[in-house]
């Protein structure tokens, strides 16, 4: 196949997703009792902070290779607003192709609620990621500012030893060629030898910010899309209730049911790879973002009302993963 015919099949890949990609849960998803008040939570979103991490992101570009300080400096602002939020950072220092940079961590402690039949609780969390490196030659806005500005606001938010499980959020190098997703695939080791078979589900935060007039088939251009490997149809009905319970983001998803390279662009591959339900969130990239990958993806082309709707999904979207199948959402409903 020449260049022109491989596009036009991955066209028709992206499309055929789109078209099957659904706004609602493909079951009836029960959310009753889902601690710590998700639609406040939701509220307490701020438009204003979301795009002052954007600029202070995205001043330049963060490759590895070529913006080392830039990109170690972005290291240093996520890990300052934690801290600023009160959580506690940790750092993983991890070596690709002669760079060190860190993947910057930390925990929004759960409620540590013992499960049925347990004696003693059973460490357990889920996942949020964004890689806040980017490609050689670009600012990166969409591509990852707004990903890793979603997490910070998200850190903010969530409530604290209220949901059951752990949230665990973590900003990670070595997403863009030649990266590899080193920085989330040594994070994704680390963390399983840590809670071992606990992680119930990992989320990637791919570009939250850009809404856009539709260029493909099926791209309504306004919602935030969620696409899972096979098997992950649990955990997006889970996302999509949360977000049309509570968020005013629109959400729409899909667990694919083919392996096709379409799923595999971003760090949830990592989570995949130690056998956790992953998936990735994004606005589409460059089926919708003109910017993608180009020294204009800076935070003025962002549509900072989607970036907060994104974000919102994504919180009451962890809330509700951080409370699935517990027993204290159970007792409450009885209760
Ligand atoms: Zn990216």
């Amino acid at each position: 196949m020449n260049e022109a015919e491989i596009e036009d099949d991955r066209r028709q890949r992206v499309e055929l997703l789109l078209s099957l990609a659904s706004g609602d849960p493909s079951v009836d998803v029960d959310l009753t009792g889902v601690p710590g008040d998700p639609a406040a939570v939701a509220r307490s979103v701020e438009v204003g902070r979301l795009m002052r991490h954007v600029r202070a992101l995205a001043g330049g570009p963060r490759h590895p290779w070529s913006e080392l300080e830039q990109a170690r400096a972005a290291a240093n602002y996520v890990e300052q607003e934690l801290r600023a939020s009160s959580l506690e950072p940790q750092s993983l220092g991890v070596t690709h192709r002669g760079v060190t940079l860190p993947v910057v961590w930390t925990s929004v402690p759960g409620s540590g609620a013992v499960a049925a039949g347990e004696r003693a609780p059973v460490r357990s969390a889920v996942v949020l990621v964004a890689h806040y490196d980017t490609v050689d030659q670009s600012p990166g806005a969409d591509d990852n500012a707004s990903g890793v500005a979603g997490l910070l606001e998200v850190a903010r938010v969530l409530p604290r030893r209220t949901l059951p499980r752990d949230v665990v959020l973590a900003a990670v190098p070595f997403e863009e060629d030649p990266g590899g997703f080193a920085g989330s695939a040594a994070f994704a080791e680390h963390l399983t030898s840590v809670f071992g078979n606990g992680i119930v589900a990992a989320v990637s935060a791919e570009m939250l910010g850009c809404s856009a007039a539709p260029r493909v088939t099926g791209d309504t251009g306004k919602d935030l899309l969620l696409a899972g490997y096979p098997g992950t149809g649990p955990v997006i009905d889970l996302l999509l209730a949360a977000a049309n319970a509570w968020s005013t983001g629109r959400v729409r998803g899909l667990a694919v049911p083919l392996h096709v390279p379409e799923i595999e662009r971003s760090d949830h591959v990592s989570f995949h790879r130690q056998g956790i339900p992953a998936v990735m969130a994004t606005d589409g990239a460059e089926f919708r973002n003109r910017h993608y990958h180009q020294p204009s993806d800076t935070p003025e082309t962002l549509d900072p009302q989607f970036l907060a709707g994104s974000t919102q999904s994504l919180a009451v979207g962890l809330m509700a993963l951080a409370s699935w199948g517990h027993p204290s959402q159970a007792d409450r409903r009885g209760a």
